[in-house]
Formats: structure tokens, C-alpha cells, sequence
């Protein structure tokens, strides 16, 4: 059988990725983890998973678990520009929602939606950035992706289009898993299989089809185009909102953020050390 040819990483292009196995893979040169091809066999059907969980009103309850996040999200960041706002995988609308009550005019785009509007919002359906209404195709003064950029197949050409649709001075922010602390609880959850606190630290652990570091991040954002790239830790959602059942997930996850930032701090800030990650960058003015 002739061997699967190596992929080029999906984040920095760069060559030289190493199986993590089939149909994982991992680049050395920018961490990123991540599913080749996207929907490989034996890979969860995402796009099924969450409309099973919109449906359920799980994806509701993830989400105004994020409450916090999206109110920090916008808190030192009054609407400017033409005021209008993107937010790709949208889900149920709990940002939009919230964006739109701070004066923004907010359009969420997502596979999965039933489509709705309300006062200042709009909720489409499409799948960004090559099936979508018109409503969805900017120009913005920001376009956010919460947790959603784990799932696209090519994050490079995504980010691009998000640029393109971006007024010029316009902002990203995008919220992902940290792939690199991750991989750190995952190994020490291994070593402690088979007792309770390994149970909690596995669920506090994710792998998504792209799981990105902070380099990963940055260098994605850099080859889309974007300008004043920058990458800081992101607190955790509280408590269990994916329904676990780790009864004590919420003070697990305090706990292994509290050791992680502690270790940030003493590396003088230079690295991001954090379960999720936040990053911002710029289009250009001109
Ligand atoms: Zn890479």
C-alpha cells in the first residue's frame, strides 16, 4: 500500500509534518495539531454533532456559559467604523445577541441555524466564507470567530476572506483551544489513568480537527494578511457546560489555569500559557 504523502501544515505551510496518528498530524514547526483530510473516516461529523446539539439546547447552554468571555470580548471595545460585526459560527446567537444590545449591528453566519432576526441582529445560514447570504458578506468593522475556526478546513483562505470582508482598519478576534496546554494535561491525565483527578483532567481536555498554538495562530494570521497580530490567554468557560460529567470539572479547570498562568508569569510573559487563547490583529488602514 503506498504510504499517505505528508500534508503541507495547514496553519504556516510549512512542510514536514509528523503523524500524531492517522488521521492526525503535527507540525514541528508551528504546533498545530490537525485532521487530514478534514472529514477523514472515523473523524466526528461535526457539522451533524452540532446541529444535534443545537437542537438539544446543549449549543444554547455552551454558550451562555460564554457569556463572560463575549462581555469581555467587547468591554473596552465600543463600536466604531461602519459599527457592523460578523461573527462566524454563530450558533445560537448568544454574542450576536449581546453585540447588538452594545450598539453593534451584528449578523451571525452558521451551518446550522434556523434563520431569525431581532432588534439590531440577523442570524443567516451559510457556511463562511463560500456559501453565505449576502448579508454576511461585509464589508465589517469586526468579525469574531468563537471556537469556530477549529472546525474549517483551510483556517489560511478562511482568515483571508474574513480579511477581505474586513473595512480597513477592521478587527479579528478569534477564540480557540491552546493545542499546546492541551497536550500537557492529556499526557499527565495518561499517567494518571485509572484514578479520579486523571478522569477530571481527560475531560478537561479537547482535539479539535485544528488545534492551534499560539505560534499556529499567529502565523495563520500573518500569510491571510493580517497586520498587529496579537495572541494572550483566554480564561476558561466556567464549570461543565459540555455536560461531562465530571462533577468537579469547574474547580479542575481553576486549578490547572491557576498552575498555568502561575508558570506564564515566570517566564516574563513569553508564554501564553492557558486551556483557551485569544487573538486579535488588524487589516491594514491602507
Ligand atoms: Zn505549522
Amino acid at each position: 500500500m503506498t504510504p499517505t504523502p505528508a500534508p503541507r501544515c495547514v496553519a504556516c505551510t510549512a512542510p514536514g509534518v509528523v503523524p500524531a496518528p492517522a488521521p492526525w498530524w503535527r507540525c514541528p514547526r508551528c504546533g498545530l495539531l490537525f485532521a487530514d483530510p478534514l472529514d477523514a473516516p472515523g473523524a466526528v461529523d461535526y457539522a451533524r454533532a452540532y446541529a444535534r446539539a443545537y437542537a438539544s439546547g446543549e449549543g444554547l447552554r455552551v454558550e451562555r456559559a460564554r457569556a463572560r468571555l463575549f462581555a469581555q470580548a467587547l468591554a473596552t471595545l465600543a463600536p466604531f467604523g461602519s459599527r457592523r460585526c460578523l461573527d462566524v459560527g454563530c450558533g445560537m446567537g448568544v454574542f450576536v445577541r449581546f453585540a447588538a444590545a452594545l450598539g453593534w449591528t451584528a449578523i451571525g453566519v452558521d451551518h446550522a441555524i434556523a434563520p431569525t432576526d431581532g432588534p439590531g441582529f440577523q442570524l443567516v445560514e451559510g457556511r463562511f466564507p463560500d456559501r453565505i447570504p449576502a448579508e454576511a458578506d461585509g464589508p465589517f468593522a469586526l468579525v469574531t470567530f468563537f471556537n469556530s475556526l477549529t472546525y474549517v478546513d483551510d483556517p489560511i483562505a478562511v482568515l483571508a476572506a474574513a480579511h477581505a470582508r474586513l473595512e480597513p482598519g477592521g478587527l479579528v478576534i478569534i477564540r480557540v483551544p491552546n493545542a499546546a496546554m492541551h497536550r500537557r494535561v492529556a499526557r499527565v491525565a495518561a499517567a494518571l489513568r485509572g484514578t479520579r483527578a486523571g478522569a477530571w483532567l481527560a475531560a478537561a481536555t479537547v482535539r479539535h480537527p485544528r488545534s492551534y498554538t499560539p505560534r499556529a495562530l499567529r502565523e495563520a494570521l500573518t500569510l491571510a494578511g493580517f497586520d498587529d497580530v496579537r495572541v494572550v490567554a483566554s480564561p476558561p468557560v466556567p464549570g461543565d457546560p459540555y455536560g461531562t460529567g465530571a462533577t468537579a470539572l469547574g474547580l479542575v479547570k481553576i486549578a490547572v489555569e491557576a498552575v498555568m498562568r502561575a508558570a506564564g508569569v515566570l517566564s516574563a510573559g513569553r508564554l501564553v500559557w492557558s486551556l483557551s487563547l485569544e487573538a486579535r490583529a488588524r487589516r491594514a488602514r491602507c
